[in-house]
């Protein structure tokens, strides 16, 4: 059985970015209803020994849309709660070096971020990926896609459904987006994800990992579970 984790800050750790009252209805109810379908729904299909990556990989494979759509949205919001931090700070050392090389500065993949995220028509996630080309921006739709089954790995990435943003922002996307990257983005997640992607130190796996630390329900600890190939 999946738990649902624990967000590895308070509920009002985040205000006034996002409010405590966005974050109880994301976690405790949005989170929670994906976790609790991917394990009635794993079940059923015989997949829930295993760690979550594989049920996205395994329910992507036997086209089980239904499944795939819940374990992938429980393991994209693991992963978001994880890109913030009530102590965001600016990109340092590789992070910083290799956003440079990209975009050209980190304004530039400010803009590049909240662009891609505001143009994205309808629901899904925003990502700073990386992979054989560098890092990138791209977008995935709905609950349609998630980076467990491809060849990028993600580095930081943003909720654009609008129970993310809309008791606090209402329909301003945008707004969202540029005080999400401000002041909340967890750039050193990001950075311990690009030098896992590197083979230094393991990259993120359902549950969080970060979140091991003050909560004994979790199901797996780092090293358990195979590491995701996005
Ligand atoms: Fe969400």
């Amino acid at each position: 059985m999946f738990t649902l984790p624990k967000l590895p800050y308070d509920y009002a750790a985040l205000e006034p970015t996002l409010s405590a009252d966005t974050l109880h209805t994301h976690h405790d109810k949005h989170h929670k209803a994906y976790v609790e379908k991917t394990n009635e729904l794993a079940t059923k299909a015989g997949l829930d020994g295993g760690p979550l990556e594989e049920v996205v990989r395994e329910s992507a494979k036997a086209s089980d849309k239904r499944l795939f759509h819940n374990a992938a949205q429980a393991w994209n919001h693991a992963f978001f709660w994880d890109c913030m931090t009530p102590k965001s700070a600016a990109p340092t050392g590789e992070l910083k070096a290799a956003i440079d090389e990209a975009f050209g500065s980190l304004d530039a993949f400010k803009d590049a971020f909240v662009e891609e995220g505001f143009n994205h028509f309808g629901s899904g996630w925003v990502w700073l990926v990386t992979g054989s080309e560098g890092l990138k921006v791209i977008s995935t739709h709905d609950a349609d896609d998630t980076l467990v089954k491809d060849g990028l790995f993600p580095l930081l990435v943003c909720d654009l459904w609008e129970h993310a943003y809309y008791l606090d922002y209402k329909n301003d996307r945008k707004g969202f987006l540029k005080a999400w990257l401000d002041r909340v983005a967890n750039y050193a997640f990001a950075g311990k994800q690009l030098a896992a992607s590197e083979g230094q130190g393991d990259g993120f796996r359902y549950p969080s990992p970060s979140a091991n630390d003050d909560s004994s329900d979790r199901r797996a600890a780092p090293g358990e579970a195979e590491r995701p190939q996005a």
